[in-house]
């Protein structure tokens, strides 16, 4: 009989071939790298033997986040191992992943070219593969004995001794020993938690639970018949126990009809938990900042407005109206103000300070790095302080005398406005009356710092403990649609999509480096013609001290080769009073050209800046590369970036490149980012909506975002009680992140 006809009865113990030692830490589907579980720690975990009383099974799993039937039940495989056929070895072909079988014939430990197990088996039809074990134990060699029948299966390799598998999954079995059925789950796991006790565990809770549907009926009949996908316990059932005959590729990748209705409800559950927390802060007291009348002539507002060179776009009169009208409210405003870079966010920020103020409340504006801060503090006191508004500036760089003041002032209630880095969350750093919190650059932040920002508001709170600052972030990396849905559902989003007039587009050209002394020769001829430039020198990103070398070797060389311009140097390793010092110099046009590491990457605005070139280009990312490119295109003279590059190009890289050319609008060049490089590493710093999903990837699941949030609003204006049951079972405890 061929054994690959030798599927028989069902097998109750699902078998544990798979339970090797040497399985790798899984990480859950769906998820990315900050939420899964580090292998790091779990090498370390396994580097100690319990050295005291090994954890307890139940412990172990409640580590895994599995406390009840219904989160065992919820831990759904991550892939699966078909072993239902076995594969004659005469058919085994080298880079498949098989299962076969054999008798062993020989077992020997060889010591060249190093010591090693060598198995050898044979199936009925007399063909053989070699088993090599590099690490084994004693009994181990014994239970593959001589005459030994064994289930084998592992990666094939054309080897040595002819076909073989090196450390495969095994385990003794009969010649009867049947074959399962179904396709064996593997499931996330950690160390010392094995496939065969969990598989044993969730078969145990399936058994146990109903899972009846939570989802009232007009809800299922709405939303999730047109998807067409099988009830709640039908779905999970096939999840953990496919029949062999399942659609395989579409269980394996997650498009199967199980897989959406467990997607569906994931997301349906992360909507209403973003949606309930952002109706949630309605019941959260804020400082209402009403808006004076721009008649009134005290008004800060008017009178800033009456004092600026230009008037407001018409997308920032748009926003500037949802903001004023979000803080007269007396609830936290939490909103997201995007705008591409160079699309006038600081006066739309400027804007909403005024009110502030002029409510009698303090506003604090926080920018990432300090060139940045420096600069919009420059900016802002050149609009408010001539209209009578104290602007105090906290950064670290600050000597102690000068930090005092700006401490005393913000404490005191002195300082109306301040603008500051990382500084300004400081513990020793106390405010009179914090009204409005302005985050620049919100991506660069962690959700902790923005609510240790958020902390700061106390005192403003007249005792009350539920009290909290207004709070407008602000952003140049555009969010596409759908993963603005999914992170950010729980705030508020104003989008300025119209640029200033008068600006002309940026030209953007790509060359070789090979052309670099043409280059050179450009850079020259803008800088006599009056016009300012940017040299933007390699990342390298193995090494700060390298790119330090190599930005003061171009600052030289070029400083040497144009003896006839101005040359500035600023990099991220200058003390802060240098560094104001350079950008001083360039912002007055004393300096031409301004050779400067990725320093000047957020927010710096010198609009006589008309050509940037930034040397190999290939290995900035694109949202790196559009923030340089925007430094430039933002004054009326027509604009040049010039991208370097060192051929080869990776693909990735070509991709890149070729996007900065076709395309200067941010939202173009994001959608294009997040094809490239996925949503985990796009959007940076972890934001509360993404550490919820276990199941559902937005690169291939946002086609549900859609009917999952018309669900959510749907539930939760007609069934409260069912979203609060729907919450607790497929959230749990992973609602927490949200308080963020
Ligand atoms: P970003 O959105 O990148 O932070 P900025 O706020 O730095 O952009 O603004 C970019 C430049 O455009 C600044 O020089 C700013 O003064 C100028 N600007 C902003 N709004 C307008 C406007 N309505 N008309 C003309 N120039 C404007
Ligand atoms: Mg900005």
């Amino acid at each position: 009989m061929p054994l690959s006809d030798r599927r028989l009865a069902s097998v109750p113990d699902a078998p544990d071939a798979a339970d090797d030692p040497g399985t790798p830490v899984a990480k859950p589907r769906g998820r990315t790298k900050t939420g899964g579980v580090e292998p790091a720690e779990a090498l370390k975990s396994q580097k100690k033997p319990a050295a005291s009383a090994p954890a307890k099974p139940a412990d172990k799993l409640a580590k895994l986040g599995l406390k009840s039937d219904i989160d065992l039940v919820l831990h759904l495989p991550m892939r699966y191992e078909d072993e239902t056929t076995l594969t004659p070895i005469g058919e085994l072909i080298p880079g498949d992943n098989t299962q076969t079988e054999g008798v062993v014939f020989e077992n020997e430990i060889a010591y060249r070219p190093r010591r090693q197990l060598l198995v050898k088996i044979q199936d009925d039809a007399g063909d053989q593969l070699t088993l090599r074990f590099l690490n084994f134990y004693g009994s181990q060699v014994k239970q593959m004995a001589v005459g030994v029948r064994l289930r084998v299966r592992g990666d094939v390799r054309g080897g040595f001794f002819g076909l073989e598998m090196v450390h495969p999954a095994l385990r003794p079995v009969d010649e009867d020993t049947p074959l399962p059925q179904a396709l064996t789950p593997v499931y996330p796991s950690t160390a010392g938690v094995s496939q065969a006790y969990l598989r044993k565990a969730i078969d145990g809770a399936l058994k146990r639970v109903s899972l009846p549907e939570l989802l009232p009926e007009k809800i299922s009949r709405a939303y999730l018949e047109p998807l067409n996908v099988p009830g709640l316990l039908d779905a999970v059932n096939t999840l953990h126990h496919p029949r062999a005959d399942s659609d395989e590729t579409a269980l394996v990748d997650g498009t199967h009809p199980a897989w959406t209705r467990i997607k569906f409800e994931e997301l349906l559950a992360q909507q209403l938990s973003l949606k309930r927390a952002h109706e949630e802060r309605r019941t959260r007291a804020a400082p209402a900042m009403p808006r004076r009348s721009i008649d009134e002539p005290e008004c800060l507002s008017a009178r800033f407005l009456k004092a600026l060179p230009f008037r407001l776009t018409g997308a920032q009169e748009r926003v500037c109206a949802e903001i004023a009208g979000e803080l007269t409210l007396p609830h936290p405003m939490q909103r997201l103000l995007q705008g591409d870079v160079g699309s006038g966010k600081t006066i739309v920020a400027a804007l909403a300070a005024a009110q502030a103020i002029d409510a009698g409340y303090q506003a604090a504006l926080m920018a990432p790095t300090e060139i940045l801060a420096e600069q919009h503090a420059r900016k802002l006191r050149g609009w408010l302080e001539p209209l009578g508004v104290t602007v105090a500036w906290l950064a670290g760089s600050l000597k102690a005398k000068e930090k005092r003041a700006a401490l005393e002032a913000a404490a005191s209630g002195g300082a109306q406005l301040v603008i500051g880095t990382h500084a300004i969350i400081q513990d020793a750093v106390e405010f009179a009356r914090l009204g409005l919190v302005i985050v620049d650059e919100q991506h660069r932040f962690g959700v902790a710092q923005r609510l240790a920002l958020r902390a700061k508001a106390q005192n403003a709170a007249d005792g009350r403990r539920d009290f909290q600052p207004h709070q407008l972030m602000m952003s140049a990396t555009p969010i596409p649609r759908t993963l603005a849905m999914t992170y950010y559902a729980d705030l508020d989003v104003s989008t300025i999509d119209e640029l200033p007039p008068g600006r002309t587009p940026i030209l953007t050209k790509l060359v070789s480096d090979a052309r670099r002394e043409e280059v050179i020769g450009r850079v020259r001829e803008a800088a006599l013609t009056g016009r300012q430039v940017y040299w933007v020198c390699p990342l390298i990103e193995e090494s700060e001290t390298l790119q330090l070398q190599t930005a003061v070797e171009t600052y030289e060389t070029l400083a040497a080769t144009l003896r006839e311009l101005c040359v500035g140097l600023v990099h991220g390793r200058l003390a802060p009073a240098e560094k104001a010092a350079v950008m001083d110099a360039f912002t007055r046009n004393e300096v031409q050209l301004l050779v400067a590491t990725t320093v000047i990457e957020v927010g710096v605005d010198v609009p006589n800046a008309s050509l940037m070139v930034i040397e190999h280009a290939e290995r900035f990312g694109l949202a790196q590369l559009h923030q340089l490119r925007g430094r430039v295109g933002r004054g009326s003279a027509a604009s040049v970036c010039v991208l370097m590059y060192a051929g080869p190009l990776s693909q990735t890289a070509r991709s890149r490149l070729q996007t900065m050319r076709e395309t200067t609008d941010g939202f173009e060049i994001a959608r294009r980012d997040l094809e490239i490089r996925g949503p985990g590493e796009f959007l940076g710093a972890r934001q509360s909506g993404e550490a919820m999903l276990r199941f559902a990837s937005l690169e291939n699941d946002g086609w549900l975002i859609d009917p999952a949030r018309a669900a959510a609003d749907h539930m939760l204006k007609e069934f409260p009680d069912a979203v609060t049951r729907h919450l607790t079972r497929w959230l749990g405890a992973r609602e927490q992140y949200l308080k963020a």
